[in-house]
């Protein structure tokens, strides 16, 4: 295989992903970490266990996750057989364009197998005649409820009040990793309110992290620059970007600066109106949560707070209602992890049966709509069946808070909209083709679970003291 045709298109910690220009597709690469002696790195299986390992993913993405986030947006992959010498070919190509934190990492050139996708930097089924460029809004957003369970602790109640990704924004201040907190409020992203949901893109904007990057045309245009935020300039560039298809051209006369202002607004209205779209009419309402973080940006402007819930059907609530699958937090659920980890050292034979890493088989997934009435039996709690369901629906939910929501949009005359694909229209009347994916629903090891615990000890703590030197100084 030719490696002309494939660009670099982005990495996370696990994976890197590159595109073919001339397919619509992407290749999701394995990656390993660059060390000395190669004791790190997990022995290297032979070629049966690393395509075990490659249908595992799938197993999970598409067998367990998008049956629970529904068929029409979670993208269907398929694992191809990639050889030494194209993984070679593609580490030299990519090397100069990656960003530099992520350097400790290298394609593993042994993975033999990498997973192929629609490339969603693209609006498929691609129209030759439509010229106007495709805009992918990738978006991280994190959980989104604030949790109210039980078995939180009194000393760890500010997370009843604050959410989980503010508070760890302070903590991450300390580390160093990035050069200022986010201004991002995942619970107002999630609120449903326009206002705050507007309020929430705005602030991944300005401190975009790893929270928010902007393609056209398949190139990166916008994102966090390392450990820095985009700058005004960066900014006014995005809406360079932007101008020909966002925003009114009558606004011309208000001056050059009102017109970017209102083409990003533009930009920005499209994706809210994306993340709350729903197909046909939905009866069910949702109960209305006036629930803020403490560390929101948003002020309410009186009336405002009413409209407070996500269309039910959405992109954002499918994701909400997984992560809700979450209903006994980290402190409810390290006891049961305890619990389980000693049943098995005193049953081995039940190692199997009570897998939480897979094989994510016909059997695990038939065992998935069973866990409602295993757990609301009252009886059964104390029993290991009861353990396990609960640590694997966590699991499942830690899977959706650390996804990707990747929302494509192509300007198009008005006249192609009765072809079957989804269209919106901006404020001004200009129509968007668009379609909405999540990406990277990578199962989560069961063996972080301890590492959560004390993540969570350290995170509430942290903040607490935080809260109390400001109180002190204000
Ligand atoms: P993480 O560290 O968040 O777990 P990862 O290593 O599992 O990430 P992904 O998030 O799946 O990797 O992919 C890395 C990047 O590649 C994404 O952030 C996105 O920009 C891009 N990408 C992934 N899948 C697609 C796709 N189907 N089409 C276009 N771009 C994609
Ligand atoms: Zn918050
Ligand atoms: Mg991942």
């Amino acid at each position: 295989m030719d490696t002309s045709d494939w660009v670099y298109r982005g990495e996370g910690n696990s994976s890197l992903v590159i595109a073919n220009t001339k397919t619509n597709r992407v290749f999701k690469l394995r990656k390993k970490k660059i060390v000395k002696c190669d004791s790190k790195n997990p022995k290297s299986s032979d070629s049966e266990g690393k395509l075990q390992m490659c249908r595992r993913l799938l197993q999970y993405s598409e067998g367990v996750l998008r049956p629970l986030l529904g068929e029409e947006v979670v993208p269907i992959a398929e694992i191809v057989p990639v050889s030494v010498d194209f993984l070679k070919g593609i580490s030299k190509k990519v090397r100069k364009l990656r960003p530099a934190k992520r350097l400790d990492t290298e394609v593993d050139e042994e993975s033999e197998y990498g997973i192929s996708l629609p490339d969603l930097c693209s609006v498929q089924p691609f129209d030759r005649n439509n010229t106007n460029p495709v805009f992918c809004v990738e978006i991280k957003p994190k959980m989104g409820f604030l949790p109210d369970c039980k078995p939180i602790s009194e000393e760890r109640s500010i997370k009843r009040n604050a959410c989980k990704f503010c508070m760890y924004q302070k903590l991450k201040l300390e580390f160093g990793t990035w050069d200022s907190a986010s201004l991002y409020c995942p619970i107002d992203l999630f609120s449903g309110n326009e206002e705050r949901m507007m309020c929430a893109l705005s602030c991944l904007v300005k401190t975009p992290q790893n929270n928010l990057r902007i393609f056209m045309n398949g190139q990166l245009i916008f994102s966090n620059n390392g450990r820095h935020s985009p700058t005004l300039q960066d900014r006014q560039q995005l809406t360079d970007l932007l101008k020909s298809q966002f925003g009114s051209s009558s606004e011309n006369k208000d001056g050059h600066n009102s017109l970017n202002h209102s083409c990003l607004l533009d930009f920005l209205h499209l994706i809210q109106k994306v993340l709350v779209a729903t197909e046909g009419n939905n009866e069910v309402k949702r109960p209305q949560t006036t629930n803020q973080c403490l560390e929101s940006q948003y002020k309410p402007s009186g009336a405002d707070m009413v409209n407070n819930s996500l269309p039910p059907g959405c992109i954002l609530d499918r994701i909400l209602n997984v992560q809700r699958l979450d209903d006994l937090d980290i402190e409810g659920i390290y006891p049961l992890y305890q619990q389980l980890q000693e049943h098995i050292s005193q049953h081995p034979e039940d190692r199997e049966k009570y897998s939480l890493e897979g094989p994510f088989n016909e059997h695990f997934i038939d065992q998935l709509p069973m866990m409602t009435q295993v757990t609301r039996n009252h009886s059964t709690k104390e029993t290991i069946d009861y353990a396990v369901q609960k640590i694997r629906e966590f699991l499942i939910a830690a899977t959706t808070k650390d996804c990707s929501i990747m929302v494509t949009m192509q300007r198009t005359t008005n006249a192609k909209v009765e072809d079957a694909s989804q269209h919106i229209s901006s404020g001004n009347g200009n129509f968007f083709k668009y379609h909405c994916n999540i990406v990277d629903l990578d199962p989560k090891p069961s063996i972080r679970i301890p590492m959560y615990y004390q993540l969570d000890h350290d995170i509430t703590q942290h903040y607490k003291k935080y809260l109390e030197q400001k109180n002190l100084e204000s």
